[in-house]
């Protein structure tokens, strides 16, 4: 079984660390600019696509060097600002339940996630977490949209383990209605945490298997998992 985690409104929260640091490294690249997230989704989208819709509004370019030039301030940013003062802070039943899957002989487990791999491990680290914990791990830089990832962490599986795992074997734990598209597009479960933007309300009409406002109940929902 592999339970494959989304990072930001899931496991943890960092009062926006990442786009305060995405500015940032804007302003260094392209100094005198003023740069703005207004309408700009970043919920549950994958930071190249992110950069990509920056790039566009903002007329900056956007090819391939452009956007690894960005990528590589970002990270600096990120790594200097949460060095600073760290503001991430790991969600309710968070420790527990990833510590219980880790203990537990059945399960691996991921990280899936629109974040890049350095800023990715970076906010998990700052969280407390251990990322040696999550061994089969898709991030942004995996795919274009966030539906590409769940087969290269079923892959990444295989490879780590020797043998294969079945999508419907395979729990999305997230926080948005894109993490339910994602799971379901791939035959995957997906268990929905309201501690993101999106209420519980929100992430039923979206069809998640089982939907909660935070992951304190670990007990609960580690029969959830199980069954
Ligand atoms: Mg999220």
């Amino acid at each position: 079984m592999l339970a494959l985690w989304d990072i930001d409104g899931t496991l943890l929260k960092s009062e926006h660390a990442g786009i305060h640091a995405m500015l940032e490294a804007l302003h260094d690249l392209h100094p005198g600019r003023s740069f703005s997230f207004d309408g700009v989704e970043v919920s549950g989208r994958l930071d190249p696509l992110i950069y990509q819709e920056l790039a566009a509004r903002h007329g900056i370019p956007g090819d391939d060097d452009s956007h690894a030039t960005f990528r590589a301030r970002y990270t600096e940013r990120l790594r200097a600002r949460l060095a600073a003062r760290n503001t991430v802070r790991v969600l309710a039943g968070v420790v527990d339940l990833v510590s219980a899957l880790h203990d537990h002989a059945d399960w691996e487990q991921g990280l899936l996630t629109g974040n890049y791999e350095p800023t990715g491990v970076l906010k998990v680290i700052h969280a407390g977490l251990d990322p040696d914990h999550f061994r089969i791990n898709a991030f942004a830089d995996h795919g274009t949209t966030r539906r590409h990832l769940p087969p290269v962490a079923i892959k990444r599986f295989h490879q780590v383990t020797g043998s294969a795992v079945p999508p419907e074997r395979v729990v999305i734990i997230g926080d948005t209605p894109l993490d339910v598209d994602c799971a379901h597009h791939n035959g995957c479960r997906c268990l929905a945490v309201a501690t993101g933007i999106h209420p519980a309300d929100e992430l039923r009409a979206a069809g998640a298997d089982l939907v909660v406002d935070d992951l304190s109940d670990v007990a609960g929902i580690l029969r959830w998992l199980q069954a």
